[in-house]
């Protein structure tokens, strides 16, 4: 292992303020970097590939709390349905039926986080802010009882220019507070705010994230 993980989680965890969680984004990276970041009590750690993501649960302690934070298709819900703790970038009600679903399956109610699209950004997945209003307002995501929605994750566009970034997470803030007091004013459990990467989330925590996704900043580069 050519990259010291525990220097570079303890500098990450040290410059996080109370209430914001750090989510280990281990995709690509093998076991021994997990184990090495384990060893310094990180417990929350992020995958994006269902086939890579179950061979790490069976492989690493059972108490690791595993995040999918990738593009999730509906057909791979049924194998990760027994163990995730929390699904990042749901981007459909259709997605939003089938973990419900899965998740009955297996006794469990799954944590979900809505993802938007705000990055100008053709290719990246995600609600626009209408389309997510217009799903909250039919309502037939209250039916879903094994699906519990946590907040709001995004990704900011991956530009150089800092005020841009800004304004994308602000924009996410500001809509956070529109759905909170419209839908959720009386569920504590809508509370996340998931923005914020290796590049930009120092700027994601003074734009009121509370839950950063770090993976090259403790893990280095990803080999793909
Ligand atoms: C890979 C990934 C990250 C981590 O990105 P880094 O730049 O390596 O910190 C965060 N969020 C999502 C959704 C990702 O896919």
């Amino acid at each position: 292992m050519n990259v010291d993980v525990a220097k570079n989680l303890h500098e990450i965890l040290d410059t996080l303020p109370e209430g914001v969680k750090l989510i280990a984004v281990s995709k690509y990276h093998p076991n021994e970097y997990i184990q090495a970041a384990y060893a310094e009590g990180q417990r929350v750690f992020g995958e994006s590939h269902e086939q890579e993501l179950s061979k790490k649960q069976q492989a690493l302690p059972e108490d690791i709390v595993w995040h999918f934070i990738g593009h999730l298709q509906t057909n791979k819900v049924k194998y990760i349905a027994p163990y995730i703790s929390m699904i990042d970038a749901v981007d459909s009600f259709r997605l939003m039926k089938e973990i419900n679903k899965q998740a009955a399956k297996n006794n469990r109610v799954v944590d979900i986080l809505l993802e938007l699209h705000i990055a100008e950004e053709a290719t990246k997945y995600g609600f626009t802010l209408t389309e997510c209003r217009d799903m909250l307002a039919l309502g037939e995501w209250r039916k879903l009882r094994n699906i519990r929605i946590c907040g709001l994750m995004m990704m900011a566009s991956n530009v150089d220019d800092e005020s841009q970034i800004r304004r994308e997470f602000m924009t996410a803030a500001n809509f956070f507070d529109e759905i909170k007091a419209e839908y959720f004013a009386d569920n504590d459990a809508f509370c996340e705010r998931s923005w914020g990467m290796s590049d930009d989330y120092k700027i994601a925590i003074e734009c009121r994230s509370t839950m950063v996704r770090v993976g090259t900043s403790i893990f280095g580069e990803r080999v793909y």
